[in-house]
């Protein structure tokens, strides 16, 4: 049976804030580990980055939190800075309502500022460790009273040579403090790290979760944004998907994303964050009764969403990291089925692409967009555009013609004007000497035009023998 967070045992807070993230049930890894870390064993998680590894670690780690003790009382150490402040984050939204103290202490950020804060109550440190042991160095930092120390993602740490460092920090701690490993391998020198300080340490191994990933073909299209919306229309022509789910960024891009779908003939709804707890859930039932075709959502809205049929995922715009990218991508190819994931990225973000093709260690291929509606909107932005300048030239043509009209007629105007009472035969007189003027216009129009046609001609003849 399905192990629930409740059947975990987890206490009301931290049920409240797992409620708050929309995680559904437990993970694999968590469902087997935080049980064994509960027990007070030291665990070896083997499990790669999207399982929900850290929640597997950082449950357990709210659980036994005292509150009451203004103590150090966990630690985690992990290769990079971006991962520590990561991990910082997610222990501050599952921690929400145990009002928990942690504290990120990475490079790159002021020292002092951080003992700063670590004068003030800290309950659990994530670091990397170099700044650590920086920080255990100066005495601004102690380890006497943690009770949990865990080496997130060994491996990497490892590899990025930080094993001296680690083992200094180990010693630091106490000896009878329970220490959890995660690695998504498992090279000689993490068994050997493993051996030499944890006891016997249960070995739980998730399958990769490249595994999902394998059965989704990944790929993006490189569009402008002002074609993106059109770009979609033709990919969802030319794909067909049974279900979909369609990523923006914000809330805003959903809702007006959502509304040109609606205004073009789809059936799509919108799922973000500021829907009441009531619609989401009404919301994704309907989708699972695929009452409607397209969800556009944003990531937050989309966390742990698990429906049965999901054919496409598009990434109307691509996340910055690539958990995000990993967890939308996994909204379809459930269950072993198959699933298409494509991206819309502009020119500058195909290296994002690259990473995220790094990070998930498969292949994300490029593909061309077949011409439709996309090109149809750059052919009619140049037709909008040509037109708008024959426009402009018309209009300038009837107002040289008018100019010149008036013109041609202003000395029979005053002459008319001059002479009110006119002698006999004097009107034959003026309407000669019009036609006269009028011949000696027509004449000097034509030689003007003359003159411009031989000029033309002959900058065009010097140009090409050139
Ligand atoms: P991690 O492997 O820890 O990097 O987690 C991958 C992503 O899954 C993160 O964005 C977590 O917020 C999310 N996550 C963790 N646990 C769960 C869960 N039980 N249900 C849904 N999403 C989860």
């Amino acid at each position: 049976m399905q192990k629930t967070f409740a059947s975990l045992g987890l206490r009301a807070e931290i049920l409240q804030g797992i409620k708050d993230l929309y995680y559904k049930q437990p993970t694999e890894i968590q469902a087997e580990t935080i049980p064994l870390i509960l027990s007070g064993k030291d665990v070896i998680g083997q499990a790669q980055t999207g399982t929900g590894k850290t929640a597997a670690f950082v449950l357990p780690i709210l659980q036994r939190l005292d509150q009451q003790k203004r103590d150090i009382q966990a630690l985690i150490l992990t290769p990079t800075r971006e991962l520590s402040i990561q991990i910082e984050a997610e222990i501050e939204k599952l921690g929400k309502h145990l009002d928990v103290k942690v504290l990120s202490l990475h490079g790159g950020t002021d020292i002092e500022r951080q003992i700063n804060k670590l004068e003030r109550s800290v309950q659990i440190v994530v670091g990397t460790p170099g700044r650590v042991l920086d920080h255990l160095n100066r005495g601004t930092l102690h380890f006497g009273r943690i009770s949990t120390l865990v080496l997130d993602e060994a491996d990497k740490m490892l590899e990025m040579g930080f094993l001296e460092d680690v083992d200094r920090i180990i010693a630091s701690t106490p000896q009878h403090r329970q220490i959890l490993l995660f690695s998504a391998t498992m090279p000689d020198q993490v068994k050997q790290l493993a051996h030499r300080y944890m006891d016997q340490p249960p070995h739980v191994k998730i399958e990769q979760k490249q595994k999902t990933v394998a059965t989704i073909e990944q790929e993006y299209y490189v569009v402008n944004q002002t074609e993106k919306m059109d770009a979609l229309l033709d990919l969802i022509e030319q794909s067909k998907p049974y279900l979909a789910i369609i990523f923006a960024n914000t809330q805003q891009r959903v809702q007006v994303l959502t509304a040109r779908l609606q205004e073009q003939g789809y059936d799509a709804e919108a799922l973000y964050g500021d829907l009441s707890q009531n619609k989401r859930e009404q919301l994704m039932e309907r989708f699972r009764q695929i009452k409607f075709q397209y969800l556009v959502a944003t990531d937050i809205a989309a966390r742990g969403l698990d429906v049965e049929g999901v054919t496409h995922v598009f990434n109307y715009d691509i996340p910055s990291d690539v958990e995000s990218y990993i967890h939308r991508v996994g909204r379809t190819g459930r269950a072993g089925q198959r699933g298409t994931a494509i991206s819309l990225v502009s020119p500058r973000q195909k290296s994002i692409m690259a990473r995220f093709a790094k990070g998930t260690k498969t292949e994300i291929e490029e593909k061309l967009l077949i011409p439709g509606r996309h090109m149809d909107q750059g052919r009619k932005q140049r037709a909008a555009e040509r037109e708008a300048h024959f426009a402009q030239l018309r209009e300038q043509k009837k107002r040289e013609e008018t100019t010149a009209k008036r013109k041609k007629l202003a000395p029979l105007e005053q002459a008319l004007k001059k002479n009110k009472k006119v002698k006999p035969g004097y009107k034959k007189k003026l309407a000669r000497e019009v036609e006269q003027f009028q011949k000696q216009y027509d004449q000097k129009k034509k030689r003007e035009a003359l003159k411009a046609a031989r000029k033309s001609a002959g900058s065009r003849s010097g140009q090409t023998g050139r």
